[in-house]
This record gives C-alpha cells, structure tokens and sequence, in this order.
C-alpha cells in the first residue's frame, strides 16, 4: 500500500454535482478487515438517482458521499484474523455489512437488517476509491479467467439470483420479466440457466428488447408499440400461454407494468417485485387473493447469492460480458456519470477502471 493517508475519491458533493476529491485512506480497524485495492466499478443506476435526485426512498444525501458500490480489485492489506484471503487475491465485494448482531441476521435475511452499512447509500461511502475496506466474510475470491470487470458485476448479478431464489424457480417455468435494464437482462438470464423454459420481455425501448436476446429470451414484447386495440397482456399471453406465467418478476416499477403484471401472473403463481419506481401506484390488488398469486419482494442479495454469482460466471453458464457497453478511465468518471445520466437507453453498464 502506499505511505499516503488520503486518496482520490468520486464524490457526491450534492445532488447533480460529482467532484473527483481526496479522502482519508481506510485503515484496518478490526482483525477481520481486509483492504482491497479497486480495479473496476460498475455505475448503478442509484448512483445516477442520487446523482440527480439526491434521494431514493427513505434514503437521502445529506453530506457528501463517495458514489459506487459494484467493484472489483486486489487484496492490499489483511487483519491477524484473516486466514481465508491473502495479499494479492482478485475479489468481487459484496458492498454491505450487517450489524452481526440484528435479529435479521440471526433470522438469515441480513439484507433487510436496518443498520446494514451499504456501499453509496447515504451516509455511508461507496467504492470509487483507490482502497476500500471490507469483512472477510464479504469479499469473494474470484477465479484468474473472471476479468475484474466481469467480478464488479457480480453485484446486479447477485441481484438477478436472489429475485430467481425467491421466486423458487425450476425447470419448465414460464416468466415474465418487465423491464430489460441490467437487473431485468440479469434476472431472466438467471431465470433460463436455472431451467425456466420460457422468459417473456416486456419494455417500451426497442433497443433494450434487442439486447434481451443475449440473455434468455425467448420472447420480446414491445409494450410502447402494440397495433391498435391489442393489450400487452394479450400479447404475454399469446406468447406463455393462456394460463400465465409460474412467475413474474417486475423489475421496472412501473405502474402499467405492475397492473399487467399481476393480470398476466397464473393462479397459483408467484410474482416477485424486484424494480423500484413511483412510491405509490394503483393495481387490481383483489386479483392476488383470487388467484392466490404469492407477492414476493426481493431486496438487494443475501447469504449464497454472490457465490452462486460467481460459480456461474466462472463456470461458463452465463456471461456478463455482453452487459458492458462502456469503459472509462478513474479520472473519466464525471464523464461517464453525466453520460450515463443523459443517454440511458445507449448504457446497460458503465465500467470505471482502477484508479491506477
Ligand atoms: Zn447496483
């Protein structure tokens, strides 16, 4: 590691202004503690909603904080208590730290454990940075044919496989999937490597349709573009079947996809909320007791899903690599956040190499 205490940073100062600023170095502060020097980051698209809006949901930048939570790197430094890492090991961060001691812990769901530190979510600083601290526990080795940018994607990916963990998928499953952003891309990928035999897209962008191609789809349905008199729950239909689908998973958050979503979900079946949009929407909420469709919420990734992310990188049955359609140097990454923030339909996912 370097002599130095501070280092280069992406900063959040305040909603829509992004400074490159230096911070304190972390400092291994408990036994178990490993720092890793970042060689990739993904840019989420929070990170361009607190960029613009400075806030999502309950969670609002109030004091300026480093952006970026999707990364990769090196192992630097490591606690006494460290025997499973070593200096020098390529890893993917799982970028956030429960309270080990919160009953959701205790119950399996860290995830949903309040206090849970999470990476760029206010207050707590992300992983634009040189060198980052981390748990053990939550930093994933990752094999030498696994680029470092295909280890910071492991994040959405982990995402992708929690919703399919939820959602109990199977072999012969027929989805669903609203919105083909990365964690929509990600999670119907997901959904046909673990044996779903038909995953339906439903997005109003042509071009996001198109890339759906390279990840598990089997069916594209053009929500924006239907000829006249013909609902996209028809056209779902005619695609999966007149039943509906074992399992919706709506990563859109948005209001007509959620109605259509529940009217297309079958009796019996599941629908999983992945996406977050409006805070409040209206949908035919008696249609979930009538067809007793399980409503299942699905939030961020818990024990198992960043291992079962990297497995199925590194073992070939799924690429992230077609997600990619940018690359920037550190110094770049103004850059690259305004770009990502004007042009959202050109971007799936915007890589930040090092810094050096
Ligand atoms: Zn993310």
């Amino acid at each position: 590691m370097t002599e130095s205490t501070t280092q280069e940073a992406v900063v959040l100062e305040q909603p829509g202004k992004i400074v490159l600023t230096n911070v304190n170095i972390p400092k291994i502060s408990d036994a178990n503690d490993v720092i890793v020097q970042i060689k990739a980051t993904g840019i989420c698209g929070s990170d361009i909603h607190y960029y613009t809006h400075g806030r999502i949901s309950h969670f609002v930048v109030k004091s300026p904080m480093v952006l970026g939570h999707e990364s990769s790197g090196v192992v630097v430094l490591i606690g006494d208590n460290v025997k499973t890492l070593k200096v020098g090991d390529r890893v993917a961060l799982e970028p956030g730290f429960p309270n080990r001691f919160s009953s959701e812990l205790k119950e399996g769901r860290y995830n949903l454990d309040p206090d849970l530190k999470f990476a760029a979510t206010p207050p707590y600083d992300g992983t634009l940075t040189k060198y980052y601290r981390a748990p053990k526990d939550f930093v994933y080795k990752i094999p030498d044919h696994v680029s470092f940018e295909e280890g910071a994607l492991m994040e959405p990916l982990s995402v992708a496989v929690h919703a399919n963990r939820l959602a109990k998928m199977r072999f012969g499953a027929r989805c669903v999937v609203f919105g083909a952003g990365p964690v929509g891309l990600l999670t119907g990928k997901v959904a046909s490597v673990f044996g779903a035999t038909d995953v339906v897209f439903v997005d109003l962008s042509e071009t996001k349709l198109e890339r759906a191609k390279q990840f598990g789809a089997t069916h594209m349905v053009n929500s924006g573009d239907l000829p006249q008199g013909v609902s996209a729950e028809t056209v779902i239909r005619k695609a999966i079947g007149k039943k509906g689908a074992d399992v919706v998973f709506e990563c859109s958050g948005a209001q007509p996809c959620i109605r259509t979503g529940i009217e297309v979900c079958k009796a019996g079946g599941t629908y999983v909320q992945v996406g977050m949009g409006q805070e409040e929407i209206q949908f035919p909420i008696s249609k979930i007791p009538t067809k007793e469709i399980t409503f299942q919420g699905s939030f961020r990734y818990c024990q198992g899903d960043y291992s079962d992310s990297i497995e199925l990188v590194s073992s070939g049955k799924l690429s992230l690599k077609p997600l990619i359609t940018r690359r920037y140097q550190f110094k770049e990454a103004i850059e690259a956040f305004d770009e990502n923030r004007d042009h959202p339909l050109d971007n799936v996912k915007t890589i930040i190499e090092g810094p050096e």
